[in-house]
């Protein structure tokens, strides 16, 4: 039997917002917020499967387009989302619900400006999202990948140079300067960025290891590219 029923949904204040649990952060402003449902539109039928409704013979939707408008920044954001009977996608029976499975914008973003590096951004980006849909070890290796690409962006030639994470970072060490007082910070990340690609080996990395993982690299990203341009912009203003 499949039966839609609202009522009680399922919350989770950390995953991203679908009409089946919606709040958690906003995948434009990134405040954590509610959302109210503005529209939908089926968009993938089911190829098969057909119910009775009003007008005789109707297909079910399995995907659909939501709307939806956030509490905080009063925006719509889009969803696609996929129909689950049960929990479960394709399910023959249980409450049917919709979980989302992409979001526009792009969560994280927006979060960033244009003095970051494209390639750590997207790096971060990709973390964030995979911490939201609740991948903490997805996010800590994307995290550790935005290192990466932060030690090839800021590093020394001798620690570009290096062969892996570990080497660079030993190195951003030995070359003294602002990337050296982070270090420690990169070497705690790349760690954590390994267990996250092997928990067979290391274990399962939690939701709060890889959100704390999550906000040592945004404070990375911020001493690192948004400090330095705030200072130039600063530095620029003064100048008669
Ligand atoms: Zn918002």
């Amino acid at each position: 039997m499949r039966t839609e029923d609202p009522t009680d949904p399922p919350r989770n204040p950390d995953s991203l917002p679908d009409s089946s649990d919606p709040s958690g952060p906003c995948p434009r402003c990134g405040r954590p917020s509610n959302f109210e449902l503005r529209s939908y539109g089926d968009v993938t039928y089911h190829p098969t499967l057909m119910v009775s409704g009003r007008t005789g013979n109707e297909r079910v939707p399995i995907e659909r387009v939501v709307v939806l408008e956030c509490s905080y920044c009063r925006q719509g954001i889009v969803v696609v989302e996929e129909e689950r009977t049960g929990g479960i996608r394709g399910g023959n029976s249980g409450r049917i619900t919709w979980h989302g499975i992409h979001w526009w914008p792009t969560p994280g973003s927006g979060t960033l400006g244009p003095e970051v590096s494209t390639a750590v951004a997207e790096a971060y980006a990709e973390g964030t999202r995979a911490l939201s849909a609740a991948a903490p070890n997805g996010a800590v290796a994307m995290f550790r990948t935005a290192i990466t690409y932060m030690v090839n962006d800021r590093g020394s030639a001798a620690a570009q140079a290096r062969p892996d994470l570990k080497e660079k970072i030993k190195q951003m060490i030995v070359d003294g300067g602002p990337m050296a007082s982070l270090g420690p910070w990169a070497d705690h990340v790349r760690l954590y960025g390994n267990a996250g690609a092997h928990p067979d080996l290391f274990g399962d990395v939690s939701v709060d290891e890889a959100a704390e993982v999550g906000r040592l690299v945004a404070t990375m990203i911020e001493m690192l590219y948004v400090l330095p341009a705030t200072i130039a912009k600063r530095q620029a203003e003064r100048k008669p």
